[in-house]
């Protein structure tokens, strides 16, 4: 029996297609990402959507649509299943009728970076690759440690000597090689591809690798397979090196062609932070690539990402889908947690902050309206952020 119906990998961008039974990283001729082909044709025919509903399993329910060959390479700590919650409260705040969020706090290593993990790390499983280097900003690096922990790996991370305290220790505690560089994620990638040379490490850094996408995307099977095949109208999201708004609009993608889903997709919304917006300023300016933002700063680690190497592809799905980009303020996460967890019980990450800020505003200018179905994203645990409580000073 067919294990995935995973055929090939693409280039986005000039579309020349690679065997995936060997590592492959990016495209060589355009530097441009490689997105995993399924059989969807097969698939349409031979899989049932109603094996995909419900949720407290781990996101290899999905397996057929997934990378992985050979089952006994799957490593899982009990990543995805997490709950799309109704926000009845901070929706009447906001003006939005059906305010939706996507809690991934209870992922393993507290944050949804574990999805992209577990399917990427199975697959150097699969593919034979034992040492596999990273830059972070802080959460991948986490979760990369303790995927390798679990099935005997050894991970190197790079992440800037100013990572959330958790975030440092947690990796090292998993008996990752954990380097601190003073800088941000672009300043630990260099330090790694100097480290690195000529030690054979396989480079996991945002997009460079096929599959994190591919863990990633199960965020939008989820999503669809909660609201019962109908996908929302708007989806905000907190955007760094940008792996789950792509993965989300590449599952929106295949679930058409499934014939699982019928109508419009979403508009992909993507936030970041005033101190670091390259794709906001992108967006703004009409440019096709984003710049390098540079010294960037902001609390919200996980969007400190002056340059995504997957640049053009975010732009290509905000400019397709209808979608817009906002930047928000680090002065308003605050009062923004703070609102959140009065009025739901939900402590957010200072990255889920920035979406609620993101709807607000949205609903302000009159872009997003109170009829439409929004999804925002709690994408990692606000129990990580202990530099974050000495700031709010609640007591
Ligand atoms: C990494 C990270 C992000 C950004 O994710 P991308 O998919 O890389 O854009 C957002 N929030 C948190 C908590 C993160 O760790
Ligand atoms: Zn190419």
């Amino acid at each position: 029996m067919t294990e995935t119906f995973f055929q090939t990998l693409r280039c986005q961008s000039c579309t020349r297609t690679f065997e995936p039974r060997s590592i492959r990283t990016f495209c060589p001729e355009c530097q441009q990402p490689l997105f995993a082909r399924y059989d969807l044709s097969a698939a349409r025919s031979r899989l049932d959507r109603s094996a995909f509903e419900g949720g407290g399993e781990s996101l290899w329910r999905y397996r057929k649509l997934l990378p992985v060959f050979d089952e006994r390479h799957i490593i899982s700590l009990g990543e995805g299943g997490t709950p799309l919650l109704r926000l009845e409260r901070m929706g009447k705040r906001l003006g939005i009728e059906r305010l939706l969020l996507k809690d991934e706090g209870g992922n393993p290593t507290g944050s949804f970076k574990a999805r992209g993990v577990s399917v990427a790390i199975s697959k150097c499983s699969e593919l034979e690759i034992r040492d596999i280097s990273m830059p972070s900003a802080g959460n991948a690096g986490s979760a990369l440690a303790a995927y390798a922990a679990h099935c005997g790996m050894k991970a190197h991370i790079f992440i800037p000597s100013d990572t959330p305290i958790v975030n440092r220790e947690e990796a090292a505690a998993f008996g990752a090689d954990v380097r601190l560089v003073d800088g941000v994620i672009s300043d630990a990638a260099k330090a790694m591809s100097a480290a690195g040379s000529g030690q054979g490490w396989f480079d996991m850094s945002t997009m460079k690798e096929p599959y994190r996408l591919e863990g990633k995307k199960t965020l939008g099977y989820e999503i669809a397979g909660q609201l019962g095949w109908r996908l929302p109208d708007v989806v905000i999201y907190p955007t760094g090196g940008g792996t789950g708004l792509i993965g989300m609009w590449k599952a929106f993608g295949e679930l058409e062609e499934l014939g699982w889903t019928s109508g419009k997709k979403p508009r992909m919304v993507a936030v970041q932070m005033s101190g670091c917006a390259p794709i906001v300023a992108a967006v703004e300016r009409k440019q096709a690539r984003a710049e390098f933002w540079p010294d960037a700063a902001t609390i919200a680690a996980g969007l400190r990402v002056p340059k995504a190497f997957a640049d053009k592809t975010i732009l290509d799905i905000i400019a397709e889908s209808g979608g817009t980009a906002v930047a928000v303020g680090d002065r308003d996460l605050p009062g923004a947690i703070a609102e959140c967890a009065s009025q739901e019980g939900i402590l957010l990450s200072p990255e889920g902050a920035a979406t609620i800020l993101a709807a607000r505003h949205l609903t302000g200018t009159g872009w997003l309206e109170p009829g439409e179905t929004t999804v925002i994203f709690n994408t990692g645990s606000g129990y990580k952020y202990r530099e974050l409580m000495q700031i709010l000073r609640f007591v």
